[in-house]
């Protein structure tokens, strides 16, 4: 296995006719390559603005006593790469939808895939890419150490509960809303991810599976085989296919 980088991928992967884009990422950096500049906020690596709008939100959060802390804000395609060749190569628990472990020997190659991707990005595919996109909960509540990221937790009862409800209230006041829900994205409901919308609209509309199969061809990615003759529908799925913007479409009931 290759360890600690070395796969040259840091912007090396994209041909010079990519560019700059509208907004703030260039092209590398909209599948998490290259070094976008952000700002630390808790330990998690937000664009500027973005950072700006989560202590605005957590500051109004605070004061109804609530208080928002971020799981996982920016990480890289090569940190994303290598939690998928882990999961691809039995090195990290693979899990079925009901969170049961399955044996990656019990599946052949496509079935493999398939079961990375109910709980995992495909590298490059991830919104966690873009510095716009993070995992929040309650620590007030819950030790992020204790946290599974759970729907469980985000449900009334759950410790990270009450911040979801004033979340679905206010989180859109500051320009954030949950692009992973229930019958209306392709990936899971994840009630603890937000984006914010200013900026992560632009970068989805920019964002090019041409651009990313370029990428992909070149990374030391485990069922490649498997991803590249389907990734135009894995990306309408996975990418595009998401909640709108603005308030919560399914108040807690
Ligand atoms: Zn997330």
């Amino acid at each position: 296995m290759r360890e600690g980088g070395g796969s040259g991928t840091a912007g090396g992967l994209l041909p010079a006719h990519i560019g700059k884009t509208a907004v703030p990422l260039n092209q590398p950096e909209l599948y998490g390559l290259g070094t976008p500049a952000l700002t630390e906020v808790g330990g998690a690596g937000l664009l500027p603005q973005v950072a700006r709008a989560f202590e605005a939100m957590a500051t109004a959060a605070r004061d109804e006593g609530i208080a928002i802390a971020i799981a996982s804000g920016y990480r890289s395609f090569e940190r994303q790469l290598a939690i998928w060749n882990a999961k691809a190569e039995g090195k990290r628990p693979l899990l079925d939808r009901d969170g049961t472990a399955i044996d990656p020997a019990s599946l052949d190659p496509q079935q493999l895939m398939e079961a990375i991707l109910l709980w995992s990005a495909l590298p490059g595919t991830s919104r966690h890419h873009w510095g716009t996109d993070l995992d929040v909960f309650d620590c007030s509540r819950i030790t992020k150490a204790d946290l599974q990221l759970v729907p469980a937790e985000y449900q009334q009862t759950g410790p990270c509960g009450a911040l979801h409800d004033w979340l679905e209230a206010h989180a859109h006041e500051y320009g954030f809303f949950f692009p992973y829900q229930a019958g209306l994205s392709g990936v899971s409901a994840e009630p603890w991810h937000l984006s914010y919308a200013p900026l992560s609209v632009p970068m989805l509309a920019e964002f090019d599976s041409h651009d990313l199969a370029l990428v992909l061809e070149q990374a030391p990615l485990a069922l490649k085989a498997q991803v590249l003759p389907r990734l135009d529908a894995l990306v309408r799925h996975y990418v595009h296919f998401i909640a709108p913007p603005g308030p919560a479409a399914h108040p807690n009931s």
